[in-house]
């Protein structure tokens, strides 16, 4: 029996998958998800969700993960709602047609591009951001007119169990939750949708796609990957530490476009070292394992995946782990040599490998050797090394002197490239992910 919460405003309803997704084409087969009006009505029955639930959404966030309640706030809940107000502001907008130029030949005709809602999308949720990853997708998915089945995580029991309860609640008709783990996002992939949003590891990414073949529909593929951190001389290394711990240790680590590993300039790696030491003392204290807001590893598979790299170079700070307790404290290495281990994968995890290189030369070798990254952050006051970096390298994102930032900008396109995704989102980018941009043109029969 497939876990699938409900159809009804009231109590959840067991639906098998193939209904489930035939109640949501017939939904939009009906046009009603179309008018701006119930796409509004939708998006504030998602803000209500957020704000009056907001608890019970914190309780499940500390349960799955071990986040504070203020770090829920602010990384789950507040940032969908952000992503949901900006939305509404400016929604109207960015729906409009758009004019397109008439060549001469063809006038008078007017012609224009209209953003037509897709049909039914698939979100395949991880759970790193249970909540945000689930409904942020889902923002764009309402705003473009669409019906939506949302798969949170397994991971994540807690919030997707809230989630399965509480979306379809609020959203009714329109949205289908279904839990569950391979089994069901397998029977999930089998049915025909018209768009399949994923966030999570490549390999999924790879299954994702192979079955989004079989019905020729488009995917967003939203993955993962080794984000380095360049480090020059010159930059002021101590607010570089501070930033580059805060990055690497929100969640534990476990965050998409968290630093993967610093890339130390020249003679920058002694003073980064003992400066990244201070900064993780000064955001968690002398026992991170109390620190309020430093959270824990979701799982013991990943658990043990991290404490088995602990191995590799010399460690600066942490290393102390608690299996019981899924704690692994922020952990700095140093010396670490490109062949290890920790430098083969996405860590996904706080423990932040520090690599000498000679020169800003070796530095772009070592990045284009590579995967391309889903965000490359570099700390340097040097305009030539940002222009170098952003001609030489590709990635989903270049954050000069604040890793993470840019993907609490809703201008900004959010997403990777090559190894680390394809296609975006957030704000009006998400609009053209879950609409067809469809060309009009209208031609006097004069
Ligand atoms: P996960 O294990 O929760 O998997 C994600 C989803 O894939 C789940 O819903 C799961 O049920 C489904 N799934 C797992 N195995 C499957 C299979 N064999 N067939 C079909 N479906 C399957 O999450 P994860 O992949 O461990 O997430 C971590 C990864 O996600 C990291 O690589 C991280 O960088 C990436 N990530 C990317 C972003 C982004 O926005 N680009 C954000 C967060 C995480």
């Amino acid at each position: 029996m497939t876990a699938l919460s409900g159809s009804s405003a009231h109590a959840p309803v067991a639906e098998d998958i193939p209904t489930a997704v035939a109640r949501l084409r017939a939904a939009f087969g009906t046009g009603r998800t179309r008018p701006l009006a119930d796409r509004l009505d939708r998006l504030a029955a998602l803000r209500a969700l957020l704000t009056e639930q907001t608890e019970v959404f914190q309780e499940a966030l500390r349960a799955d993960l071990g986040k504070s309640a203020a770090e829920s706030y602010r990384s789950e809940i507040g940032f969908t709602l952000n992503e949901l107000d900006h939305t509404v502001a400016h929604v109207e907008e960015w729906l409009r047609p758009r004019p397109a130029a008439v060549p001469e030949p063809f006038r008078p005709a007017e012609a224009t591009v209209v953003r037509d809602p897709l049909g039914v999308v698939l979100i395949i949720a991880p759970w790193n951001y249970p909540l945000q990853l689930a409904l942020s997708p889902l923002v764009g998915a309402l705003a473009a007119g669409n019906t939506a089945v949302v798969k949170p995580s397994e991971l994540t029991p807690a919030t997707s169990a809230a989630i399965a309860e509480l979306l379809p609640r609020y959203l009714g008709e329109t949205v289908a939750v279904v839990e569950g783990a391979v089994p069901e996002t397998t029977a999930l992939l089998e049915q025909r949708f018209d768009h399949i949003f994923y966030t999570g590891n490549g390999t999924v990414g790879r299954i994702v796609m192979a079955a989004a073949a079989r019905h020729l529909t488009p995917v967003t593929l939203e993955l993962g990957g080794k984000s380095p951190v360049v480090v020059e001389p010159g930059a002021d290394l101590a607010v570089t530490a501070r930033r580059i711990a805060r990055g690497k240790f929100l969640n534990a680590g476990q965050t998409c476009v968290a630093p993967d590993y610093v890339l130390a300039v020249g003679d920058t790696a002694a003073e980064l070292e003992k400066e990244l030491v201070a900064a993780v003392h000064e955001l968690y204290g002398d026992d991170p394992a109390g620190a309020e807001h430093y959270g824990r590893i979701v799982s013991e598979r990943h658990f043990d995946r991290l404490t088995a790299l602990l191995g590799d170079g010399r460690t600066v700070t942490g290393g102390t782990h608690d299996r019981a307790a899924r704690y692994l404290a922020p952990t700095v290495l140093a010396d670490v040599e490109p062949t290890a281990p920790v430098m083969q994968d996405e860590i996904f995890g706080p423990i932040l490998p520090v690599l000498t290189v000679p020169d800003l030369d070796a530095a772009i070798a070592f990045i284009n050797e590579r995967d391309k990254p889903l965000a490359l952050y570099a700390f340097t006051e040097s305009a030539q090394t940002k222009r170098r970096l952003a001609e030489e390298t590709s990635s989903g994102a270049l954050n000069f002197g604040l890793p993470v930032l840019h993907l609490a900008m809703p201008e900004l396109p959010f997403g990777g490239v090559g190894g680390s995704g394809m296609g975006r989102y957030h704000g009006e980018y998400s609009i053209d992910t879950f609409s067809h941009l469809k060309a009009v043109v209208d031609k006097p029969l004069v």
